[in-house]
């Protein structure tokens, strides 16, 4: 049953129970997964580092061999090898012996600890030569051991993270090359309008340059997602209905602008019986935006959100954003609520819920003059970074007035 005029809340609700099922997994290298959702948790399949090495350069050798010993009154071993990161020394250390080693070569078998180079005293150069140890060392000192940053099997990444250079580096680190992770949905992205022309066209008369595909397209870029189609579409239902048709079935959701509300060329009226294709809602209690539609169109989720920009960016965040975080499995995109107080006046009633555009700096939210607040002004959206939600109800807002407002972080 079609629900018209319903709160947020449940509009919400709505679009995540019928936009989302189980979400689609691939398998990608993980040099490419920069910004991608794992998939499932990963395990280590090797210690890290592999095997015992030295923190430094220096002398490894059995601790034991070290006691009493001081500058004044060195122990002298006998240096049976060296031993360089990327090498390996197969000889056993025992008493009285040492090896020279470096930063990040695998200690010897026999040895205990490493002693610095510069508590040392040696001359290098000759195929047989020995080392004055300056100091006493203990068991284990400046010893690294085998996984002492990852241990085999335990849990490395949790399903869900999103990776970025770090996880690409701990994955990297024990070897892994190729990952499981959730799949970008592919997106379709229209907007209506006759009056709408692309930047690089001439404006004629009565025509408008095109804000919402540029702004949608590369809001949908900043949430890592490539629309698979981003194009202008004709105020003609039989166009639109023929375009969506097609795009069904390579797409995973639909979203258009434009043509919603109730006037004579608000075609998605036209548009659905020719799908064939009942609402699931119309109209959400909220400004801007409310003539917003939600329908599942073959199984596809399919938002039509109105054309001015500000309710274009408005619905966007607060419906299409929580069903792309789904989809994508991409939790950083879940809404995210935190209050603030206002730094400049709000001077009209807003009798329904309303959103202002903000910018929350430091607990302190800005909002531009109230005349700039219209759904059709996008200029002084430059620099926010957050939407106020303002009851339903609520009195002119004064300066110092606490509010709460989404995030449009990403
Ligand atoms: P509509 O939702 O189609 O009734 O459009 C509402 C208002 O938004 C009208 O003034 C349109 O000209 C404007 N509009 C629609 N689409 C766009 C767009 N892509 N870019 C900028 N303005 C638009
Ligand atoms: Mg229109």
């Amino acid at each position: 049953m079609e629900q018209i005029g319903i709160e947020l809340e449940k509009a919400v609700e709505l679009i995540l129970h019928h936009g989302v099922e189980q979400i689609k997994t691939h398998i990608i290298p993980v040099m490419k997964a920069n910004g991608a959702i794992l998939a499932e948790d990963i395990y280590a399949p090797i210690n890290n580092p592999p095997f015992d090495r030295s923190p430094l350069d220096g002398f490894a050798l059995r601790a034991g061999d070290s006691s009493h010993a001081s500058k004044k009154h060195p122990v002298t071993l006998r240096v049976i090898d060296t031993v360089y990161a990327g090498g390996f020394c197969d000889k056993r250390l025992n008493a009285g012996e040492a090896v020279r080693i470096m930063t990040g070569a695998p200690i010897p078998f026999g040895a205990d600890c490493v002693i610095r180079q510069e508590d040392t005293g040696f001359t290098p150069g000759k195929s047989e030569y020995t080392v004055e140890i300056y100091r006493e060392l203990k068991v284990h000192q400046n010893y690294c051991f085998l996984g002492e940053d990852i241990k085999k099997g335990q849990m490395l990444l949790k399903a869900g993270t999103k990776i970025t250079y770090i996880e690409q580096a701990i994955l990297s680190s024990v070897g892994i090359m190729q990952i499981v992770v959730c799949q970008k949905p592919r997106v379709a992205l229209f907007v209506t309008g006759d009056e709408v022309v692309p930047p690089g066209s001439q404006l004629k008369n009565g025509k408008i340059y095109d804000s919402n595909l540029t702004l949608l397209y590369n809001r949908l870029k900043e949430f890592q997602m490539e629309p698979v189609v981003a194009e202008y579409l004709p105020d003609q239902p039989e166009i639109i209905a023929e375009i969506i048709k097609k795009v069904s079935e390579s797409v995973d959701i639909i979203i258009t602008t434009g043509g919603v509300s109730v006037g004579a060329k608000d075609i998605f009226h036209e548009v659905y019986p020719m799908l064939q294709l009942e609402r699931i809602f119309w109209k959400v209690k909220l400004k801007p935006g409310t003539p917003a539609m939600f329908s599942m169109y073959q199984g596809i989720p399919m938002l039509n959100l109105s054309g001015n920009p500000f309710a274009a960016i408005t619905t966007f965040e607060l419906l299409v954003r929580p069903l792309l975080a789904k989809l994508s499995g991409d939790k950083g995109l879940n809404t995210v609520r935190i209050k603030g107080v206002l730094a400049q006046p709000f001077t009209k009633t807003s009798g329904a819920r309303r959103f202002l555009r903000g910018n929350l700096i430091e607990g302190k939210v800005h909002i531009p003059p109230t005349e700039q607040h219209a759904s059709g002004i996008l200029a002084s959206m430059a620099g926010c970074n957050c939407l106020v939600d303002i009851k339903a109800g609520t009195n002119p807002l004064d300066m110092g007035n606490e509010v709460e407002v989404i995030l449009l972080d990403v």
